[in-house]
């Protein structure tokens, strides 16, 4: 047998050959090292099993069992429900959705291992739970007390006939044939100071652990190498800003960002005046500005960030207003236009709809430089689009855009001042981590005179009195949202049952008000003209997905109804509850849970019905949830944390921050310092991150 090492092609791994080493090079295995680094999602053992005769209600498991039938269930909602024994019970799996592929998934007479939360309704259930097909000698292992990691699958793995076995024993294998010590990336010196785990005996029991307490020692090795890789990522991409210069020159505010404050039909509040105080002195600066502002929904970040805007176009240059939905960028377009306009500011929106005609006159207008502040999506940030003098981005609702698309953007111009903004606001060590290369600026306080909006949470069986409830809301005048989830996973179905259920309120419950439809996949004229007419008031009752959540802006409408509650994560239902309570009348959100409402969904709406502070909700959100959840690796656009816990590792930011910090800092390294930089350039060179700037 060869000698293998980590830089092996793993093409030539007995056992692998061409066809199996294209299903691994999907999930990113090209080599021993990559391999090597392919982590267990999860690990069975006799501990986290619990025979299902000893199942209680309510509480979140794994069972291991056989498949004993199967079946396509027809009813008010057709689902998939699959009977699982392990001779002490049954359980009955159940699945509302991906029904068809899910269904030739499972074999009678297989053993899998099923993880999720238990509900009874007529018999034992899991709803959606999480299945990993066991092989018998694992359920053997298992019996013998040994732990088992269960690796990622994917369909192509499977496939190629690498299945969950199969891979444990390649794993295996390639450990044994690296015989010789994996190296240590780590100072030896920093390895001692941490307490850390030796890199080799790390990734050794992180495949195969001895013990549950191996499993955390080496997690805890592994994740301070990840989060130094994170931070050399974001450090690094901090200095390359930071060393930027501008050509824009600023003439100190004048009359026209006067003018803009004075004609605002309210009166900015302290944190906002200090805000623009702040960016506007930061834009005047030699080198380019790269600022967070944070607040709660609804703090009024908007006019902030259009200030900045006015002051740019002021000094005769443009700004770029980025919105994360069409909906947001027409909303804030037909919001200020006209105003601005007033000012003498002309103001131009550019989306991916817009019909032909408009888009090529709005390219016009952008590369001529005669639209001065330009609303627009990711539209923005595409190739055709020629900026004559932009020199201000603002990235609106951050939380929706990733830091590479901030990257791209950015380097439209050659070092524009960046505004981003966000109204998920995180823990301090967080946000120095995840926005580690911007600066701060935080809205505390509320515009005045918003009442504090109310909250409940009703179970769907209270329906028929809610209904009637919001009857007499309606006679009074009161306009409604009604709120329906959209997830991409199931987005055709979603979609699907948004409009099935507009069709029901419409005809059922309502017919003698007038209703309007918005989701993502409506038209845009159409789009435009429903909430235009909820506005206006034509409209009474907006039906909606979650395109609403990020910033529509309709303060006449004071209820919101959110149906499947329970589906909703915390800080989200918060951004949604952001939408009313915004005009002179008190808000109300009713929130539907829809059973089985796990005890985490009841913590969650209980949390969300006791506290309307945003900064609380995105705390508990962060513990309840985990940050990998909480911010969606897509969503901050930072390569995904595999093995990093933020709640459990957050002490291990600061330190990985001043051990990268040094790295960094162009003083003399020791030999050993030397290495671990060439190692993390090395790594960071190998994934595909695109986190320049310039
Ligand atoms: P967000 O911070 O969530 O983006 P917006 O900028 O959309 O909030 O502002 C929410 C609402 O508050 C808007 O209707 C806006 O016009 C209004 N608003 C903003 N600032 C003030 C203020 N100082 N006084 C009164 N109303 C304000
Ligand atoms: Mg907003």
């Amino acid at each position: 047998m060869p000698e293998i090492s980590l830089p092996t092609e793993i093409q030539f791994v007995k056992g692998v050959g061409p066809r199996r080493a294209e299903a691994l090079a999907m999930v990113g295995i090209r080599t021993v090292a990559d391999l090597l680094y392919y982590l267990p999602r999860r690990y069975l053992d006799r501990s986290v099993i619990t025979p299902i005769g000893a199942l209680r209600s309510e509480t979140a498991v794994t069972v291991i069992g056989k498949v004993m039938g199967k079946g396509i269930l027809k009813g008010k909602r057709q689902r998939l429900e699959v009977m699982l024994g392990d001779g002490t019970g049954y359980i009955a799996l159940i699945w509302f959705s991906g029904i068809r592929f899910l269904e030739k998934y499972f074999s009678k007479g297989e053993i899998y291992a099923a993880t999720g939360a238990v509900s009874y309704f007529q018999q034992l259930q899991m709803v959606h739970p999480e299945m990993e097909r066991m092989e018998d000698d694992d359920s053997e292992l298992i019996h013998a007390g040994r732990i088992v990691p269960v690796y990622p699958a994917t369909s192509e793995l499977k496939e190629t006939g690498l299945t969950g076995r199969v891979m444990r024993r390649l794993v295996k294998q390639t450990l044994e044939l690296c015989s010789e010590r994996l190296p240590e990336p780590l100072p030896r010196a920093l390895v001692q100071e941490h307490g850390l785990a030796p890199f080799d005996r790390a990734i050794r029991s992180i495949h195969f652990p001895e013990s549950a307490g191996d499993i955390e020692t080496a997690r805890r090795r592994l994740a301070f190498d990840e989060l130094l890789e994170l931070q050399y990522l974001i450090l690094r991409m901090r200095k390359k800003i930071r060393s930027a210069g501008k050509m824009e020159k600023y003439q100190p505010p004048g009359n026209l960002l006067g003018r803009f404050v004075k004609q605002l039909p309210f009166q900015l509040t302290e944190d906002q005046n200090k805000a623009i105080n702040v960016i506007v002195a930061d834009i005047q600066k030699e080198r380019p500005m790269h600022r967070l502002l944070q607040g709660d929904v609804g703090c009024g970040k908007t006019v902030v960030a259009l200030a900045a805007s006015v002051f740019a176009a002021e000094n005769g240059y443009q700004a770029a207003f980025m919105a994360p939905t069409e909906l947001l960028a027409e909303q804030h377009y037909r919001n200020w236009a006209e105003f601005l306009n007033r000012l003498g500011i002309k103001a131009g929106l550019l989306t991916g709809s817009l019909p032909g005609a408009e888009k090529k006159e709005a390219h016009r207008a952008v590369a001529s430089g005669e639209a001065q502040i330009v609303f627009g999506t990711h539209a923005l940030l595409s190739e055709p689009v020629k900026f004559s003098r932009l020199s201000l981005v603002i990235i609106d609702e951050q939380h929706r855009f990733g830091v590479m698309q901030r990257g791209n953007l950015v380097g439209k111009g050659r070092h524009p001042d960046t505004l981003v903004m966000s109204a998920t606001p995180i823990p301090r060590t967080l946000a120095l981590t995840l926005y580690g290369d911007l600066d701060l600026t935080t809205i505390r306080s509320m515009p005045p005179g918003r009442k504090p909006t109310r909250t409940v949470w009703r179970n769907a069986t209270a329906r028929p009195e809610i209904y009637k409830f919001l009857k007499e809301q309606l006679k009074t005048g009161r306009q409604i949202f009604f709120i329906y989830p959209l997830v991409e996973k199931s987005e055709k179905v979603d979609l699907q049952a948004a409009e099935e259920e507009y069709e029901r309120l419409k005809k059922d419950i309502f017919p003698e008000f007038r209703l309007g439809l918005v989701h993502g996949r409506i038209k845009r004229e159409q789009r435009e003209k429903a909430i235009a007419d909820f506005r206006s008031g034509r409209l009474q009752v907006l039906v909606a997905t979650t395109v609403i959540e990020v910033g529509i802006d309709i303060p006449s409408a004071s209820i919101m109804v959110i149906e499947h509650a329970e589906r909703f994560g915390l800080s989200q239902l918060h951004q949604l509850r952001g939408r009313v309570g915004r005009g002179t009348e008190a808000g109300l959100v009713i929130a539907i849970a829809t059973p089985p409402i796990s005890d985490m969904a009841k913590e969650r709406l209980e949390l969300f019905r006791s506290s309307s502070d945003g900064f609380e909700i995105a705390e508990a959100d962060l513990r309840l949830r985990g940050p990998g959840e909480f911010f969606g690796t897509r969503q901050h656009g930072l390569p995904e944390l595999r093995i990093a816990n933020l709640s459990k590792d957050d002490d291990l930011l600061p330190i990985t921050r001043h051990i990268v910090t040094e790295l960094l800092s162009d003083k003399g390294l020791d030999s050993e310092r030397q290495n671990l930089l060439g190692y993390l350039m090395k790594k960071a060179s190998l994934k595909k991150y695109n986190l320049q700037t310039g």
